[in-house]
């Protein structure tokens, strides 16, 4: 199977990314084609799409002079993956307490910007996320702390006791950068995990 890839690439580490999801598609034996998506048209044609890391605000402000936002919004509704990293997480979020940030409401989790304090502006840490065997080696650069997490969201992870990794749905949010090691786990486990439909099936079965 060939795997159609979007990354959006208003700003941020968007090759890291397009490896990161190829080492992740040739790890299980099938094939990715990344598109870097600047204008509408493009995120149509995707089968997964990943938001990636950068500033906030400037992702928030070009997608919707873009009209890239509705194209992500219709994707997700339409049950298909997405890996929102960092920023990618503040966009996707349903609230970011920030008004330069047009939330996208993708992700019900409520985040605040740059709150994880200015030593630790930049760290990495070996963190247990659920679905994983070994620990994620997780760097974080001025990265969000999820603040809560509606009912329907799965916590993958936790760091210093809060969410840092979620599951809503098709979403996968994390507040560290999983693109910035050889470790492609994070892209395995957004989108070749199971369909969308599987998920589900398994979310209703837990009840
Ligand atoms: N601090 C950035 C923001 O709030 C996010 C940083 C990142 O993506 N590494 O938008």
């Amino acid at each position: 199977m060939t795997l159609t890839a979007g990354v959006l690439a208003v700003q941020g580490d968007v090759s890291e990314h397009a490896a990161a999801i190829e080492r992740a598609a040739a790890a299980r034996g099938e094939e990715a084609v990344v598109h870097e998506i600047r204008h509408a048209g493009t995120v149509p044609d995707c089968d997964v799409l990943l938001m990636p890391g950068g500033e906030s605000t400037t992702i928030s402000t070009t997608i919707a002079r873009e009209g890239i936002d509705e194209e992500v919004v219709a994707h997700v509704a339409a049950g298909k993956p997405v890996l929102a990293t960092c920023a990618g997480l503040i966009v996707a979020s349903r609230d970011a307490g920030d008004d330069r940030v047009a939330t996208l409401d993708l992700v019900d989790v409520r985040v605040e910007r740059n709150a994880f304090g200015r030593q630790r502006d930049s760290f990495q840490a070996p963190l247990d996320v659920a679905g994983l065997d070994e620990p994620f080696p997780a760097v974080f650069i001025r990265a969000p702390v999820i603040e809560s997490v509606g009912e329907g969201v799965d916590v993958l992870a936790t760091w210093d006791g809060r969410p840092v990794a979620v599951r809503d749905g098709p979403v996968v949010g994390t507040s560290f950068h999983p693109e910035l090691t050889e470790d492609s786990r994070l892209h395995d486990l957004a989108f070749f995990e199971g369909t969308p439909a599987e998920r589900d099936g398994v979310a209703a079965a837990d009840g």
